[in-house]
């Protein structure tokens, strides 16, 4: 299946929380989900109220998958590293997906939203250690540094971006220098530590079929 290129808040309105698809519009009030717009759709009002077992584990992870902004491959491939690592499976598979760059140059400000840092990683503006990094699904681990390429463009983005992020919560296991637009990933998050929006073990049991 092809990326979705349709509307995000539509997205954000079939699950039914926000995505934060839009950057800094999903944090005012012109935000579909504060406004309280319902599901697109005729059906979605009479389909929500008999959700079947499989219904609500696809949900959940349909919600977890647009949220990091992946395809319905890149996801399952992810599942899939997640079930061969030691661990709980679930827990393991959102620890992967925190730890993708794309994922940290978001959760840094870096970038307003999932989609924006990884065209800003695409085009070559992060380095990591040092080394530049264009790979969006690079996997980090605790200690690695994120800085912005010492290029004028890629700068006056990412102060825009920091700037405009100032306000917003940083993960406690995230470490950010504003003044140098550099970031470190202090420590693998706890499962806590990851916004526990989704219950996991369902998107566990709908793979797992
Ligand atoms: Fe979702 Fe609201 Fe952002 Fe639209 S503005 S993408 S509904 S969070």
């Amino acid at each position: 299946m092809g990326r979705y290129v349709g509307p995000a808040c539509r997205l954000c309105r079939r699950e039914g929380i926000k995505l934060f698809l839009k950057g800094d519009r999903c944090r005012m009030a012109k935000c579909a989900v504060e406004q309280g717009r319902p599901s697109p759709g005729m059906h979605v009002a009479r389909m929500s109220n008999k959700k079947s077992e499989y219904g609500t584990q696809l949900r959940e992870k349909q919600r977890l998958r647009r949220f990091y902004g992946l395809q319905e491959g890149q996801f399952r491939l992810f599942f899939e590293r997640a079930l061969r690592r030691r661990g709980i499976t679930g827990e393991q598979l959102l620890q992967m997906l925190e730890m993708r760059l794309d994922n940290l140059v978001y959760r840094l400000g870096l970038a307003s939203s999932h989609r924006a840092a990884r065209q800003f990683v695409l085009h070559g503006h992060v380095t990591v250690n040092g080394r530049r990094a264009s790979v969006p699904s690079m996997e980090l681990k605790g200690g690695d540094r994120i800085a912005v390429k010492p290029r004028e463009s890629a700068k006056t983005y990412a102060k825009a971006q920091m700037e405009a992020s100032a306000s917003r919560e940083l993960a406690v296991w995230l470490a950010v220098d504003r003044e140098n637009l550099q970031g470190q990933v202090l420590r693998v998050p706890t499962r806590q530590e990851i916004n526990p929006f989704v219950n996991e073990q369902l998107i566990v049991e709908l793979y797992s079929k």
